[in-house]
């Protein structure tokens, strides 16, 4: 199956010369949605990166991360932006290309020393992914390795998360 063919690109979104992965096309394609788990849990078996639980990141990252977990039998956990998590929380504060942003996780949410995967829709410049393994290297987790759906690899983001295995479906 193409799963290219159901990304739609949106040519200046959020800002002008911006062109826009629309994952909204694959997610509505019973068929597309379907592969996309199956195949993300696939790779995750075929290279041996079946972790206790998933780390998601708000928001799209919850989209593909907690089937893929259900599907591997796993626990998921979210990772979410400042103030929306109940409990005591670790933070950490990221750069974006004007200001910062932060990204915030339950403490208790996993047992130090858990296997963790990492996953979101797509890699970028890396700055989000890189921040979430910076959270969890905070409660001491063990991080097996990343997964993404999309891979914009003209940003390299690979180059700034730690060394382990990355897992992508697309690349642009
Ligand atoms: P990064 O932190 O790697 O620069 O950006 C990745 C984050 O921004 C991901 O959480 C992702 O959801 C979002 N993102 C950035 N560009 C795109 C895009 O073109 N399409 C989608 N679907 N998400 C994007």
């Amino acid at each position: 199956m193409k799963l290219k063919s159901l990304v739609r690109d949106i040519p200046d979104f959020p800002q002008p010369g911006i062109v826009f992965r629309d994952i909204t096309t694959l997610l509505n394609n019973p068929q597309g949605l379907r592969h996309t788990i199956d195949t993300l849990a696939e790779q995750c078996q075929k290279q041996d990166l079946v972790p206790d639980y998933i780390v998601g990141m708000e928001s799209r990252g919850f989209i593909f991360g907690t089937p893929l977990a259900y599907k591997l039998n796993v626990g998921f956990v979210p990772v979410r932006k400042p103030g929306k998590l109940p409990g005591a929380v670790h933070a950490v504060e990221y750069e974006l290309e004007y200001g910062t942003d932060t990204l915030e996780i339950h403490q208790d949410a996993l047992e130090t020393g858990a296997k963790v995967l990492i996953v979101d829709d797509l890699i970028a410049t890396g700055g989000t992914a890189k921040a979430t393994a910076d959270l969890l290297a905070k409660i001491g987790s063990q991080l097996l390795g990343f997964a993404f759906v999309i891979e914009l690899t003209g940003l390299a983001g690979r180059k700034v998360l730690p060394d382990v295995p990355i897992i992508s479906l697309m690349e642009y």
